[in-house]
């Protein structure tokens, strides 16, 4: 238990989980090797840096090996501790699962604020945070495979992928240790956007199902509807982005940590982010908003969806109850803590969980990781024939048009559209899309075939130990 009368970010997952976990038929045994993490490995090491030693302390933490290699991000804070790479781990598991990549979970931390530190100096402690890990098999492209969290990206994950590399000049598929990677150093297109294309794919396919709708209290699809967002980080940005400029969503708030804009037209997302690249991100003085200082008071605002994509138990015990959100998508890992939960779920609250609506970054990142193993772009093999394909039935409609004078003319716009095989770029989205509709489909399915399951989150928690618990079976445990 926390000073705040709140169990720790770990216990609460935990928590979350029994109360699945007590739904289904799983020996005491088994159920109990899938809760536990397996190991927290903690390291301390100096850096000299501005002509001193500086220590710093970092994790890296697998709850599960279930499958290999296990997969999660690496997270630069101040806040990060053991309870909650803990914690983020346990969530990675259960992640993986949901949406069918086939990893164990895992996640790692270093104890720093990013903001600190310049650029040379963050990559000498980026790499040798990596050559800690690298020694241990922490970071292994068979083993464990990291990836960007909070405080991380690109950047930090090609340092440590050339960390890797020059520790094991061998081994070939050594780019696979980490994904996230820049496109020109062995990333895949769409990976930085990910995760929050996952968030707009998950909301789409929520309001594919006006039952699902309606236990929110809400009809109709994206269009016109409010939202809330709380963080613009790499993932709030994108999905504020993609839900405002392509469903017709409003972004009538955005929070910071130096308070929230407003705006009850909706926000012009890219605008808010440019002045934030700006001004060493805050939103202070931003002119084409409303600006209020208390940003955690806008999160109790009336709006449709509330996404929080920031840190973990923002919406806690102390503020549940004045919630007014019908629908709570978890962009964020943890962001409602146990006791709030259970509020929320009493008030009739549709919480879409994070294990789910955050899934669409480890599920690029599979793709990257397969990418770095096949060595190969995807839909370099496929898309000129595809091409090649669709010429030829277009000019045979345009032949049958003029032989017998049909008058048949395709718009420009389908021919083109139609004429332009898959790049990368595009058969990421559709793989991600297809991987958070499936996903989606399956809590569904748990959600309304059983009595004793009353919401999305236990329904996911559900569907992923039943699919850890198989592995373990399989594997004669
Ligand atoms: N850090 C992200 C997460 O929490 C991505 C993990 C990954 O791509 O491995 O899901």
């Amino acid at each position: 238990m926390q000073a705040s009368g709140e169990p720790s970010f770990r216990e609460s997952v935990d928590l979350m989980f029994n109360r699945a976990a007590k739904l289904m038929d799983l020996s005491p045994g088994l159920e109990q090797k899938i809760r536990v993490c397996n190991s927290t490995y903690t390291v301390r090491f100096g850096v000299r840096l501005r002509g001193k030693i500086e220590t710093f302390t970092g994790y890296r933490s697998v709850h599960s090996e279930h499958m290999e290699p296990v997969k999660g991000g690496i997270r630069f804070a101040l806040s990060v501790n053991q309870d909650e790479v803990e914690a983020l781990a346990a969530l990675m598991t259960y992640k993986c699962a949901l949406v069918e990549t086939p990893f164990g979970g895992s996640k790692g931390g270093l104890c720093i604020d990013p903001r600190q530190w310049d650029e040379h100096e963050l990559e000498q402690i980026t790499r040798r945070f990596a050559y800690e890990l690298i020694k241990r098999d922490l970071i292994h492209p068979a083993q464990n495979v990291p990836a960007p969290d909070m405080g991380t990206g690109e950047r930090e994950m090609a340092w440590i992928a050339d960390q890797y590399m020059r520790m094991n000049t061998t081994d070939i598929n050594g780019k696979a240790c980490v994904t996230g990677k820049p496109p020109h150093a062995g990333g895949i297109q769409g990976r930085v956007e990910a995760t929050g294309r996952g968030v707009q794919f998950a909301l789409r396919e929520f309001f594919r199902h006006p039952e699902d709708v309606a236990k929110a209290a809400l009809t109709g699809d994206l269009d016109g509807k409010r939202v809330i967002v709380q963080g613009l980080g790499n993932v709030g940005y994108h999905a504020a982005k993609f839900l405002s400029e392509e469903d017709g969503c409003k972004v009538i708030a955005v929070i910071e940590r130096d308070g929230a804009l407003v705006d009850p037209n909706g926000l012009d997302i890219e605008d808010v982010r440019q002045w934030m690249t700006a001004h060493g991100g805050l939103l202070a003085g931003y002119p084409n908003a409303t600006l209020v200082a208390d940003g955690a008071a806008v999160l109790e605002e009336p709006c449709d969806i509330l996404i929080p994509a920031a840190l973990e138990g923002v919406i806690h015990k102390g503020n549940a109850d004045r919630i007014k959100a019908p629908l709570i998508i978890e962009a964020a890992n943890g962001p409602i803590t146990f006791g709030a939960d259970e509020i929320l779920r009493r008030k009739g609250v549709v919480i879409i969980p994070d294990m789910y609506a955050n899934a669409g970054g480890v599920t690029v990142s599979y793709f990257e990781w397969v990418k770095n193993l096949s060595h190969i772009r995807f839909g370099r093999m496929q898309r000129r024939a595809e091409e090649a394909r669709s010429r030829l039935l277009v000019e045979e409609l345009e032949r049958l048009s003029s032989d017998q004078h049909l008058g048949w003319t395709l718009s420009p716009d389908f021919k083109e559209k139609f004429l332009t095989g898959s790049d990368e770029l595009a058969l990421v989205r559709s793989g991600l899309d297809d991987t958070m509709r499936t996903a989606y489909q399956s809590m569904r399915e748990v959600w309304h075939s059983r009595k004793d399951v009353e919401d999305l989150r236990v329904a996911a928690y559900i569907v992923s130990i039943s699919r850890v618990a198989q592995t373990y079976r399989s594997k004669g445990l």
